[in-house]
C-alpha cells in the first residue's frame, strides 16, 4: 500500500478544495413588463407586476418611505381607492 512521503501543506489542501468551491448566482431575469432585473417566479420590485397583474402598489411604498415617521401623509393627494 504506498504512503504519501511527505504531508500536503495546508495551503495545497486548500488550493485543492477551493478548486471545487462554485457560488451559485440567484435567477436574475428580465422583468417582461418593465425589464428591470428581476428574481424568476417573483413580484417585480420595480413596477409591483406579476404575471401581467399588478401585486403591489409600489408607488403607495415609495410615498410611505418618504414621508418621515410620525408625519401623516397629506390628505387628498394620496388618497387611492382599492
Ligand atoms: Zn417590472
Amino acid at each position: 500500500m504506498p504512503l504519501p512521503k511527505r504531508q500536503h501543506s495546508h495551503a495545497r489542501t486548500a488550493r485543492r478544495r477551493a478548486a471545487n468551491f462554485k457560488l451559485t448566482l440567484p435567477n436574475v431575469q428580465p422583468c417582461p413588463r418593465c425589464h428591470a432585473p428581476k428574481l424568476a417566479h417573483h413580484v417585480c420590485p420595480d413596477c409591483g407586476f406579476y404575471n401581467n397583474r399588478m401585486v403591489l402598489d409600489v408607488q403607495a411604498r415609495r410615498r410611505r418611505q418618504e414621508t418621515p415617521e410620525g408625519e401623516a401623509p397629506a390628505q387628498g393627494a394620496a388618497a387611492t381607492g382599492e
